[in-house]
Protein backbone atom coordinates (compact mmCIF):
# COMPACT_ATOMS: atom_id res chain seq x y z
CA UNK A 1 0.00 0.00 0.00
CA UNK A 2 1.82 3.27 -1.13
CA UNK A 3 1.85 6.20 1.65
CA UNK A 4 0.51 9.21 1.65
CA UNK A 5 3.86 10.46 0.46
CA UNK A 6 4.49 8.01 -2.00
CA UNK A 7 0.92 9.31 -3.78
CA UNK A 8 1.93 12.87 -3.51
CA UNK A 9 5.44 12.01 -4.96
CA UNK A 10 4.12 9.89 -8.03
CA UNK A 11 0.91 12.35 -8.45
CA UNK A 12 1.54 15.29 -7.51
CA UNK A 13 4.89 16.49 -7.59
CA UNK A 14 6.04 17.59 -10.96
CA UNK A 15 8.03 21.36 -10.78
CA UNK A 16 6.22 24.27 -11.13
CA UNK A 17 7.68 26.53 -13.39
CA UNK A 18 6.72 29.59 -12.24
CA UNK A 19 6.93 28.86 -8.43
CA UNK A 20 10.31 29.76 -6.14
CA UNK A 21 9.46 26.64 -4.52
CA UNK A 22 6.56 23.90 -5.23
CA UNK A 23 5.36 21.03 -3.67
CA UNK A 24 7.13 19.27 -0.67
CA UNK A 25 8.50 22.00 1.43
CA UNK A 26 5.65 23.40 4.34
CA UNK A 27 4.96 26.16 2.26
CA UNK A 28 5.42 27.08 -1.26
CA UNK A 29 6.91 29.74 -2.22
CA UNK A 30 5.89 32.51 -4.69
CA UNK A 31 6.77 36.10 -6.10
CA UNK A 32 3.69 38.03 -7.71
CA UNK A 33 4.31 40.05 -10.65
CA UNK A 34 4.41 43.95 -9.26
CA UNK A 35 1.74 46.10 -10.11
CA UNK A 36 -0.74 42.97 -9.90
CA UNK A 37 -3.09 42.47 -7.83
CA UNK A 38 -3.67 38.57 -6.58
CA UNK A 39 -7.20 37.14 -6.89
CA UNK A 40 -7.87 34.09 -5.32
CA UNK A 41 -10.42 31.15 -4.97
CA UNK A 42 -11.85 27.63 -3.54
CA UNK A 43 -14.36 25.40 -5.15
CA UNK A 44 -15.11 22.02 -3.44
CA UNK A 45 -16.53 19.05 -5.16
CA UNK A 46 -17.71 16.33 -2.90
CA UNK A 47 -18.87 13.41 -4.34
CA UNK A 48 -22.45 12.25 -4.48
CA UNK A 49 -23.34 16.24 -4.13
CA UNK A 50 -21.55 17.21 -7.37
CA UNK A 51 -20.44 14.57 -8.98
CA UNK A 52 -21.54 10.97 -9.28
CA UNK A 53 -18.72 8.61 -6.82
CA UNK A 54 -17.94 6.77 -10.31
CA UNK A 55 -17.75 9.80 -12.25
CA UNK A 56 -14.30 9.70 -15.02
CA UNK A 57 -11.66 10.56 -12.49
CA UNK A 58 -9.93 12.10 -15.68
CA UNK A 59 -12.99 14.25 -16.28
CA UNK A 60 -13.01 15.17 -12.33
CA UNK A 61 -9.63 15.87 -12.93
CA UNK A 62 -10.53 18.41 -15.62
CA UNK A 63 -13.53 19.82 -13.81
CA UNK A 64 -12.35 20.58 -10.64
CA UNK A 65 -9.68 22.28 -11.96
CA UNK A 66 -11.80 24.61 -14.64
CA UNK A 67 -14.62 25.39 -12.34
CA UNK A 68 -12.03 27.01 -9.62
CA UNK A 69 -10.35 29.15 -13.22
CA UNK A 70 -14.04 29.94 -14.67
CA UNK A 71 -14.13 31.92 -10.97
CA UNK A 72 -10.87 33.54 -11.70
CA UNK A 73 -12.00 34.40 -15.56
CA UNK A 74 -15.09 35.99 -13.93
CA UNK A 75 -12.48 38.22 -12.22
CA UNK A 76 -10.15 38.96 -15.61
CA UNK A 77 -7.87 37.13 -14.19
CA UNK A 78 -4.99 35.30 -15.62
CA UNK A 79 -4.44 32.18 -13.34
CA UNK A 80 -0.99 31.22 -12.35
CA UNK A 81 -1.05 28.96 -9.45
CA UNK A 82 -3.51 26.20 -7.71
CA UNK A 83 -3.56 23.65 -4.62
CA UNK A 84 -5.36 21.03 -4.00
CA UNK A 85 -6.68 19.60 -1.07
CA UNK A 86 -7.59 15.59 -1.43
CA UNK A 87 -9.59 13.31 0.42
CA UNK A 88 -9.69 9.73 -1.16
CA UNK A 89 -11.32 6.34 0.45
CA UNK A 90 -8.55 4.44 -0.82
CA UNK A 91 -5.34 5.08 -2.21
CA UNK A 92 -6.34 3.80 -5.79
CA UNK A 93 -3.28 4.56 -7.80
CA UNK A 94 -5.32 3.80 -11.28
CA UNK A 95 -7.99 6.44 -10.13
CA UNK A 96 -4.94 8.79 -9.00
CA UNK A 97 -3.08 8.70 -12.37
CA UNK A 98 -6.27 9.66 -14.76
CA UNK A 99 -7.29 12.28 -12.05
CA UNK A 100 -3.84 13.58 -12.20
CA UNK A 101 -3.50 13.68 -15.62
CA UNK A 102 -7.59 15.50 -16.37
CA UNK A 103 -5.96 17.86 -14.05
CA UNK A 104 -2.41 18.71 -15.12
CA UNK A 105 -3.70 18.57 -19.09
CA UNK A 106 -6.26 21.52 -18.09
CA UNK A 107 -3.50 23.44 -15.91
CA UNK A 108 -0.56 23.10 -18.89
CA UNK A 109 -3.26 24.64 -21.46
CA UNK A 110 -3.31 28.22 -19.46
CA UNK A 111 0.25 27.87 -17.43
CA UNK A 112 -0.93 26.82 -14.12
CA UNK A 113 1.75 25.47 -11.48
CA UNK A 114 0.31 22.98 -9.07
CA UNK A 115 1.85 24.01 -6.08
CA UNK A 116 0.79 22.32 -2.97
CA UNK A 117 -2.15 20.82 -1.18
CA UNK A 118 -3.32 18.29 0.94
CA UNK A 119 -4.03 14.47 1.09
CA UNK A 120 -5.89 12.65 3.46
CA UNK A 121 -8.28 9.60 3.51
CA UNK A 122 -12.27 10.27 3.80
CA UNK A 123 -15.06 10.38 1.53
CA UNK A 124 -13.86 11.59 -2.17
CA UNK A 125 -13.33 15.12 -2.03
CA UNK A 126 -11.97 17.65 -4.35
CA UNK A 127 -11.02 21.35 -3.12
CA UNK A 128 -9.23 23.41 -5.14
CA UNK A 129 -7.42 26.91 -4.59
CA UNK A 130 -6.51 28.62 -7.20
CA UNK A 131 -4.25 31.73 -7.32
CA UNK A 132 -4.20 34.40 -9.99
CA UNK A 133 -3.06 37.83 -11.00
CA UNK A 134 -4.72 40.94 -12.40
CA UNK A 135 -3.74 44.30 -13.18
CA UNK A 136 -4.56 46.67 -9.95
CA UNK A 137 -8.01 48.43 -10.37
CA UNK A 138 -8.75 46.17 -13.78
CA UNK A 139 -11.10 43.00 -11.69
CA UNK A 140 -14.22 42.36 -13.06
CA UNK A 141 -16.40 42.64 -9.76
CA UNK A 142 -19.87 41.86 -9.71
CA UNK A 143 -20.86 45.63 -7.98
CA UNK A 144 -19.92 46.74 -10.98
CA UNK A 145 -22.92 46.77 -13.17
CA UNK A 146 -24.29 50.23 -14.75
CA UNK A 147 -27.99 51.28 -15.56
CA UNK A 148 -28.03 51.39 -19.37
CA UNK A 149 -25.38 48.60 -19.80
CA UNK A 150 -25.52 45.71 -22.14
CA UNK A 151 -25.87 41.83 -20.74
CA UNK A 152 -23.68 39.43 -22.59
CA UNK A 153 -22.75 36.08 -22.22
CA UNK A 154 -20.24 34.00 -23.29
CA UNK A 155 -20.83 30.45 -25.47
CA UNK A 156 -23.87 28.55 -25.25
CA UNK A 157 -26.41 27.76 -22.12
CA UNK A 158 -27.89 24.88 -20.74
CA UNK A 159 -26.15 22.25 -22.82
CA UNK A 160 -24.94 20.98 -18.94
CA UNK A 161 -28.29 21.16 -17.55
CA UNK A 162 -29.81 19.52 -20.58
CA UNK A 163 -26.93 16.36 -19.61
CA UNK A 164 -28.18 16.27 -16.12
CA UNK A 165 -31.42 15.34 -16.98
CA UNK A 166 -29.94 13.22 -19.50
CA UNK A 167 -28.33 11.22 -16.44
CA UNK A 168 -31.29 11.38 -14.32
CA UNK A 169 -33.01 9.43 -17.08
CA UNK A 170 -35.66 12.40 -17.12
CA UNK A 171 -34.71 12.97 -21.57
CA UNK A 172 -33.31 11.41 -23.69
CA UNK A 173 -30.83 13.42 -25.12
CA UNK A 174 -30.02 11.33 -28.36
CA UNK A 175 -27.78 12.99 -30.79
CA UNK A 176 -27.02 15.98 -28.90
CA UNK A 177 -26.09 13.71 -25.44
CA UNK A 178 -22.18 13.83 -26.48
CA UNK A 179 -22.10 17.34 -26.73
CA UNK A 180 -24.18 18.15 -23.43
CA UNK A 181 -22.32 15.75 -22.01
CA UNK A 182 -19.29 17.47 -22.84
CA UNK A 183 -20.51 20.89 -21.49
CA UNK A 184 -21.02 19.21 -18.33
CA UNK A 185 -18.16 17.00 -17.68
CA UNK A 186 -15.41 19.32 -18.88
CA UNK A 187 -16.30 22.82 -18.82
CA UNK A 188 -14.05 25.16 -20.57
CA UNK A 189 -13.10 27.79 -18.57
CA UNK A 190 -13.36 31.35 -20.23
CA UNK A 191 -9.82 32.95 -19.34
CA UNK A 192 -8.99 34.62 -22.73
CA UNK A 193 -12.55 36.32 -22.51
CA UNK A 194 -11.79 37.31 -18.92
CA UNK A 195 -8.74 38.90 -19.67
CA UNK A 196 -9.89 40.67 -23.02
CA UNK A 197 -12.65 42.05 -20.58
CA UNK A 198 -10.30 43.19 -17.74
CA UNK A 199 -10.94 46.93 -17.70
CA UNK A 200 -13.50 46.93 -20.60
CA UNK A 201 -16.69 45.59 -19.16
CA UNK A 202 -18.18 46.85 -16.00
CA UNK A 203 -19.37 43.53 -13.62
CA UNK A 204 -19.16 39.76 -14.52
CA UNK A 205 -19.58 36.92 -12.98
CA UNK A 206 -19.83 33.11 -14.25
CA UNK A 207 -22.54 30.93 -14.26
CA UNK A 208 -22.57 27.81 -12.14
CA UNK A 209 -25.75 28.25 -10.71
CA UNK A 210 -27.75 29.23 -13.99
CA UNK A 211 -28.03 32.67 -15.70
CA UNK A 212 -30.98 34.28 -13.70
CA UNK A 213 -28.99 33.12 -10.18
CA UNK A 214 -25.78 33.99 -11.21
CA UNK A 215 -27.16 37.26 -12.60
CA UNK A 216 -29.35 38.39 -9.88
CA UNK A 217 -26.14 38.28 -7.41
CA UNK A 218 -24.45 41.34 -10.32
CA UNK A 219 -27.92 43.42 -9.86
CA UNK A 220 -27.83 42.80 -5.90
CA UNK A 221 -24.67 43.87 -5.50
CA UNK A 222 -24.78 46.95 -8.20
CA UNK A 223 -28.25 47.91 -6.75
CA UNK A 224 -29.66 47.90 -10.31
CA UNK A 225 -32.40 45.36 -12.28
CA UNK A 226 -32.16 43.90 -15.76
CA UNK A 227 -34.58 43.00 -18.48
CA UNK A 228 -33.15 39.67 -20.56
CA UNK A 229 -34.73 38.74 -23.88
CA UNK A 230 -35.20 34.60 -24.19
CA UNK A 231 -35.05 35.12 -28.13
CA UNK A 232 -31.36 36.33 -27.84
CA UNK A 233 -29.88 33.77 -25.26
CA UNK A 234 -27.41 31.53 -26.77
CA UNK A 235 -28.41 28.17 -26.65
CA UNK A 236 -27.09 24.99 -26.96
CA UNK A 237 -27.97 23.02 -30.13
CA UNK A 238 -29.84 20.43 -28.59
CA UNK A 239 -32.79 22.65 -27.60
CA UNK A 240 -34.12 22.25 -31.31
CA UNK A 241 -35.39 19.10 -29.45
CA UNK A 242 -36.47 20.16 -26.24
CA UNK A 243 -37.74 23.79 -26.39
CA UNK A 244 -39.36 23.08 -23.25
CA UNK A 245 -36.71 22.99 -20.95
CA UNK A 246 -35.26 26.62 -22.13
CA UNK A 247 -36.62 28.78 -19.33
CA UNK A 248 -35.75 25.36 -16.56
CA UNK A 249 -32.09 25.03 -18.27
CA UNK A 250 -30.64 27.71 -20.47
CA UNK A 251 -32.13 30.35 -17.55
CA UNK A 252 -32.90 28.71 -14.48
CA UNK A 253 -30.41 25.56 -14.68
CA UNK A 254 -26.85 25.84 -14.18
CA UNK A 255 -23.10 24.24 -14.60
CA UNK A 256 -22.78 26.03 -17.82
CA UNK A 257 -19.19 28.25 -16.71
CA UNK A 258 -19.98 30.72 -19.34
CA UNK A 259 -19.68 34.55 -18.61
CA UNK A 260 -22.02 36.91 -17.83
CA UNK A 261 -21.04 40.38 -17.60
CA UNK A 262 -22.61 43.78 -17.92
CA UNK A 263 -21.19 46.40 -20.72
CA UNK A 264 -21.46 50.13 -21.82
CA UNK A 265 -23.76 50.32 -25.11
CA UNK A 266 -20.65 52.08 -26.80
CA UNK A 267 -18.90 48.92 -26.79
CA UNK A 268 -21.28 46.80 -28.95
CA UNK A 269 -19.10 46.28 -32.11
CA UNK A 270 -15.95 45.58 -29.66
CA UNK A 271 -17.43 42.72 -27.38
CA UNK A 272 -19.69 41.44 -30.09
CA UNK A 273 -15.91 40.80 -31.74
CA UNK A 274 -14.92 38.80 -28.88
CA UNK A 275 -17.74 35.94 -29.78
CA UNK A 276 -20.17 37.39 -26.96
CA UNK A 277 -23.95 37.09 -27.35
CA UNK A 278 -25.66 40.46 -26.20
CA UNK A 279 -28.85 39.15 -23.72
CA UNK A 280 -30.40 41.87 -22.34
CA UNK A 281 -29.80 45.35 -20.82
CA UNK A 282 -29.18 46.38 -16.73
CA UNK A 283 -32.11 48.93 -16.07
CA UNK A 284 -33.04 51.21 -12.45
CA UNK A 285 -35.87 49.23 -11.91
CA UNK A 286 -35.19 46.56 -9.63
CA UNK A 287 -35.32 42.75 -10.11
CA UNK A 288 -34.73 40.96 -13.22
CA UNK A 289 -38.03 40.69 -16.22
CA UNK A 290 -37.51 37.88 -18.81
CA UNK A 291 -39.72 38.74 -22.45
CA UNK A 292 -40.47 36.00 -24.59
CA UNK A 293 -40.24 35.89 -28.11
CA UNK A 294 -43.24 38.22 -28.57
CA UNK A 295 -42.08 40.46 -26.07
CA UNK A 296 -44.54 39.75 -23.17
CA UNK A 297 -43.01 38.97 -19.54
CA UNK A 298 -42.64 35.19 -18.83
CA UNK A 299 -42.79 34.67 -15.09
CA UNK A 300 -39.82 32.23 -13.96
CA UNK A 301 -38.64 31.27 -10.63
CA UNK A 302 -35.19 31.82 -10.30
CA UNK A 303 -34.18 30.77 -7.31
CA UNK A 304 -31.15 28.63 -8.73
CA UNK A 305 -29.29 26.21 -6.43
CA UNK A 306 -28.80 26.47 -2.79
CA UNK A 307 -27.15 23.91 -0.89
CA UNK A 308 -29.16 24.33 2.11
CA UNK A 309 -31.99 25.54 0.75
P1 LIG B 1 2.41 19.26 5.98
O1 LIG B 1 2.46 18.12 6.95
O2 LIG B 1 3.45 20.30 6.19
O3 LIG B 1 1.04 19.81 5.76
P2 LIG B 1 2.14 17.38 3.87
O4 LIG B 1 2.85 16.16 4.27
O5 LIG B 1 0.66 17.45 4.03
O6 LIG B 1 2.83 18.62 4.56
O7 LIG B 1 2.49 17.69 2.35
C1 LIG B 1 3.81 17.60 1.88
C2 LIG B 1 3.95 18.47 0.66
O8 LIG B 1 3.14 17.96 -0.37
C3 LIG B 1 3.51 19.92 0.88
O9 LIG B 1 4.37 20.75 0.12
C4 LIG B 1 2.11 19.95 0.34
O10 LIG B 1 1.78 21.24 -0.14
C5 LIG B 1 2.21 18.94 -0.80
N1 LIG B 1 0.95 18.25 -1.09
C6 LIG B 1 0.25 17.40 -0.29
N2 LIG B 1 -0.82 16.92 -0.91
C7 LIG B 1 -0.83 17.45 -2.15
C8 LIG B 1 -1.70 17.37 -3.27
N3 LIG B 1 -2.81 16.60 -3.27
N4 LIG B 1 -1.39 18.09 -4.37
C9 LIG B 1 -0.29 18.87 -4.39
N5 LIG B 1 0.56 18.99 -3.39
C10 LIG B 1 0.31 18.31 -2.27
MG1 LIG C 1 -0.65 18.45 5.16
Amino acid sequence: MPSEFDLIARFFSRPAANAVLGVGDDCALLTPTPGHTLAVSTDMLVAGRHFFPDADPEALGHKALAVNLSDLAAMGATPRWALLALALPAADEAWLAAFSRGLYTLADVHGVALVGGDTTRGPLNISITVLGEVAADKALRRDAAQVGDDIWVSGELGGAALALAHLKGEIDLGIHAEACLQRLHRPTPRLALGRALSGVAHAAIDISDGLLADLAHILERSGVGAEIELSRLPLAPAFAAFPERVVSCALAGGDDYELCFTAPENLRDHIEALGATRVGEITAQSGCRVRDANGQPLTVATAGFDHFG
